[in-house]
């Protein structure tokens, strides 16, 4: 089956005697045995449920692993990743980081050592004896940089370390890390996995068998797996994930046009722009270039003043949903990230572009931009 048809036809759920067209909710706790010594397939939904299994072994289909884990956000899921590293070992990751990851890395998690570099410079990228684990975000978020992840996992591998990719911007329709080397993929399922803004959830999958043990005992101990519920939401929302990415991408496309000619606008970031610096890398690895597209407009206070101004982009975090939403990076999404570890232009604006009419859209921006 086809990624496109896989979304629509996820895996029967195994507990389903009726055969439901929607897989049923398993909204318990605790299931039943025939006996103390009679063990079924499930006892203990934070060991195991019926409705997040159909889940992650959809998720596991869509990547190409082998098993796939469900998490209740974007950062259970790197947290569980992370937790698969030992103090004294070290983690590399893209400058341009997810503000909360880099959190998550540097506040909690004492003894790992963590050093942002660009991944999108092989050059730049020089692992040590300790580094066990290299996170990549490609393209990155928001400044849309290119990491080459087949020489990245030549790397990670030549130095006995793993590479993990955040996949949340590009979702499996267009990117497929584990394809392309990487051991362990995650997303942020919130984002266009979901793509309602009404769910928080994460995902790892990879082929790696002796890892997704490793994984599953993470996932297990620590009782960070995805509700039965938020389970159910996200297998609705993957339903229509690649209508949504198709015109979410055609919409990205005029609107980055549009910020492109506009005189207002002095950079446009978005890979599919045939001189993109990294679009030739980007072509070869992805089959499309997403639909976050941000820009610059030279000052702060105007960048502000355009996202106050817009009325159809909601102001607010996150990306990959339905509805168009716009965000200043520095004072919102990265801000955790100190101003000096930032690599991010201050007046850097990131717009997220949903399914509206196109038209709607253009017209919503020029309005925003010209006053
Ligand atoms: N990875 C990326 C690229 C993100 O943008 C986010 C959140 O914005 C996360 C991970 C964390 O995901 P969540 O917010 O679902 O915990």
């Amino acid at each position: 089956m086809r990624p496109d048809t896989t979304l629509v036809h996820p895996p029967a759920c195994t507990t389903d005697a009726a055969h439901a067209m929607s897989p049923p909710i398993y909204q318990t706790a605790t299931f039943a045995q025939d006996s103390p010594l009679t063990f079924g397939a499930f006892d203990y939904s934070r060991s195991g449920n019926p409705t997040r299994q159909v889940l992650e072994e959809q998720l596991a289909l869509l990547e190409g692993g082998v098993r796939g884990f469900a998490f209740a956000s974007g950062m259970a899921a790197v947290a569980a990743i992370v937790r698969l590293l030992r103090p004294g070992e070290e983690v590399l990751v893209s400058a341009d980081l997810y503000g909360g990851t880099w959190r998550l890395l540097t506040t909690l998690c004492p003894g790992l050592t963590v050093r942002a570099v660009p991944t999108w410079d092989l050059d730049a990228v020089h692992l040590r004896d300790s580094t066990r684990l290299l996170l990549v975000e490609t393209p990155t978020n928001p400044l849309q940089r290119v990491s080459d992840l087949r020489a990245l996992a030549t790397r990670a591998h030549d130095h006995g370390a793993l590479l993990a990719v955040d996949n949340s911007l590009m979702t499996p329709l267009l990117q497929r890390p584990l394809d392309l080397g990487a051991d362990l993929v995650l997303h942020s399922a919130t984002k266009f996995l979901c793509g309602h803004a009404d769910v928080m959830a994460g995902a790892v999958v990879t082929r790696n068998a002796p890892l997704a043990e490793r994984l599953y005992a993470i996932q297990n101990g620590e009782g960070t797996a995805l509700s039965p519920f938020d389970s159910w939401l996200l297998l609705r929302g993957t339903k229509t994930l690649a209508l949504r990415l198709e015109r979410q991408q055609a919409n990205a496309r005029i609107v980055a046009q549009l910020l492109r000619a506009h005189d207002a606008v002095s950079e446009v970031y978005w890979p599919g722009f045939d001189d993109h610096p990294h679009a030739e890398r980007h072509a070869k690895q992805a089959r499309g270039p997403g639909a976050v597209v941000s820009f610059t407009t030279g000052d702060v206070e105007r960048s502000c003043a355009i996202v106050e101004r817009l009325r159809l982009f909601a102001t607010t975090v996150s990306f990959g949903g339905v509805t168009s939403t716009a965000s200043l990076p520095c004072r919102m999404s990265h801000a955790s990230i100190p101003a000096a570890e930032r690599s991010l232009p201050e007046d850097l604006v990131r717009l997220a572009v949903g399914i509206e009419d196109p038209q709607d859209l253009v017209d919503d921006l020029r309005a925003a931009l010209l006053s």
